[in-house]
């Protein structure tokens, strides 16, 4: 017996290890392992959760009607894993084990204990890459080193796809009778999924994104900076899930374009180069795994005396902090699940910026409230606005969070859907609304927590005071 074991993988298409399963004779069948105190341990926000089991009781039913039986294994946490899939092999038969490789430390320790664990029973375990559309470790400079910086980073990338190419597995054929499936919902594992944002299944990626690439990715460079218009693919839950694996992206791109864009004067490029941050992203992760244990990319930048004021991170958090543009991007986000990559730039850098506090604080908030929280990208872009990671934001690049808002959401659009008391301040005092509302004699929204001016300065001091020997 065979066993596929899914895990941010959960879909048929362009499965290199359900294909590589599917191409060996014999019997075949699935395994999904349920660890919720381990995600919650990572901070998995219940959105997210709920969205990976509602996907994963779709992908079991679409298993079963290929013959293909998915087993479930509840356990706490990933230390249990080990035996508790030595116990499943021995009880199935299982000879060999068939996974796509994961890029965070403990899911990589995980796999390495399975691997030595297995290997006890006689069980072969084989990985594939299936998160990556270039598996970590394939990209490096001419001494082996990891790229440090995005931009060479990058043109190696497209060298090495255009040496290594690519290809998209097809969903495996019916393999046998058709099998039972008792849904998750039925049997109390999962609970009812009805988010009219993000509906679950591959379709549904697929759908997204043939729209985005058909009415978006042509104005996506000009576009995607607006969080009140419909400018970006809204894809990451899915990719984050492996709901739609970044290669069916890229090869759905190269498509439609009737190319592969290779420089930014290329349209299809400024997209593409979002992919590509993805993989910089969790290739840097397997490099560095210390970026999953909290620690700076920068090593110097540890000594920087970040806040950890709980008042003034609790006024962040729900949206209380008098800057119209940060407000409505939190409550958006407490609210959905979701943020516009913009908002979660301008939000970042308020908070190590203008608020002082550790990135740390924030980059867990994001992961307890994303329906995409996804380390790697999650890590790189709160690094990234807290300059203390690879290629980041330079230090003395402080967002302001007004001028931001005037520019990103001019007619407040955006801030008016999510700060309902802000929804009838006139267009030219809404990022600033403090003297419109007291000459009103309002009281019902906050007064800036900080000024911005004087809080940039102590940020860059903050820095600066890091470069003197
Ligand atoms: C502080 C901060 C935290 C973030 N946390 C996450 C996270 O937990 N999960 C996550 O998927 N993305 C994260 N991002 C990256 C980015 O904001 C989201 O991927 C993006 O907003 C998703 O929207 P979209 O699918 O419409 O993206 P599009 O603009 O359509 O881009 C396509 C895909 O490229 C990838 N991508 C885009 N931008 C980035 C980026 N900067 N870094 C890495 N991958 C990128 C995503 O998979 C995205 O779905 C974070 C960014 C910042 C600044």
């Amino acid at each position: 017996m065979k066993l596929v074991w899914f895990r941010n993988d959960l879909r048929l298409r362009d499965n290199p290890a359900l294909r590589h399963a599917c191409a060996e004779p014999g019997e075949l069948a699935a395994l999904f392992v349920i660890s919720k105190a381990q995600w919650r341990q990572h901070q998995m926000a219940d959105i997210r959760r709920d969205f990976m089991l509602a996907q994963l009781d779709l992908l079991g039913k679409a298993l079963a009607a290929l013959g293909i039986r998915l087993h479930l294994l509840e356990v706490a946490t990933f230390a249990e894993i080990p035996e508790a899939l030595a116990r499943l092999g021995q009880e199935l038969g299982v000879t060999r084990l068939y996974a796509n490789q994961a890029v965070e430390i403990d899911e990589l320790r995980r796999d390495s204990a399975v691997s030595e664990r297995l290997a006890q029973e006689g069980i072969g375990c084989h990985w594939y890459n299936g998160c990556c559309v270039l598996p970590p470790g394939r990209v490096l400079t001419g001494s082996g080193d990891m790229f440090k910086v995005f931009t060479p980073f990058s043109r190696a990338w497209l060298k090495a796809l255009d040496e290594d190419g690519f290809v998209i597995h097809r969903a495996p054929q019916p393999r046998g009778e058709p099998c039972a499936w008792p849904s998750l919902v039925a049997s109390g594992l999962a609970k009812p999924w009805d988010n009219p944002h993000w509906p679950v299944g591959e379709e549904e990626a697929e759908r997204r994104l043939h729209l985005f690439l058909e009415q978006g990715v042509l104005d996506y460079p000009e576009s995607r900076d607006f969080p009140a218009i419909p400018g970006t693919s809204c894809l990451s839950p899915y990719l984050a899930l492996g709901i739609i694996s970044p290669r069916q992206c890229l090869a759905a791109l190269q498509q439609h374009l009737g190319y592969r864009p290779q420089s930014k004067a290329q349209p299809g490029y400024v997209w593409l180069s979002e992919l590509i941050w993805r993989e910089f992203y969790r290739h840097l992760l397997v490099r560095v795994p210390s970026l999953a244990m909290n620690l700076p990319f920068k090593p110097e930048t540890a000594a920087l005396p970040w806040s950890w004021d709980p008042v003034a991170f609790a006024a962040w958090c729900e949206g209380r902090t008098g800057f119209p543009i940060v407000d409505a991007a939190m409550r958006c986000l407490n609210g959905t699940g979701w943020m516009h990559n913009r908002l979660r730039m301008i939000v970042a850098s308020f908070l190590t910026k203008d608020l002082h506090i550790h990135w740390r604080l924030g980059e867990d908030y994001f992961m307890s409230r994303l329906i995409d929280g996804d380390l790697a990208a999650n890590n790189g872009g709160w690094q990234w606005a807290a300059g203390t990671g690879a290629d980041a934001a330079p230090y003395f690049r402080v967002f302001n969070p007004t001028t931001q808002g005037q520019r990103f959401d001019p007619q407040g659009e955006f801030i008016r859907t999510w700060v309902k008391e802000l929804a009838d301040v006139p267009d030219q005092y809404l990022h600033q609304p403090q003297d419109w509302l007291r000459v009103k004699g309002r009281h019902d929204y906050p007064a800036p927590m900080v000024d911005h001016a004087k809080a940039r300065l102590v940020a860059i001091d903050m820095f600066r005071t890091l470069e003197k020997p």
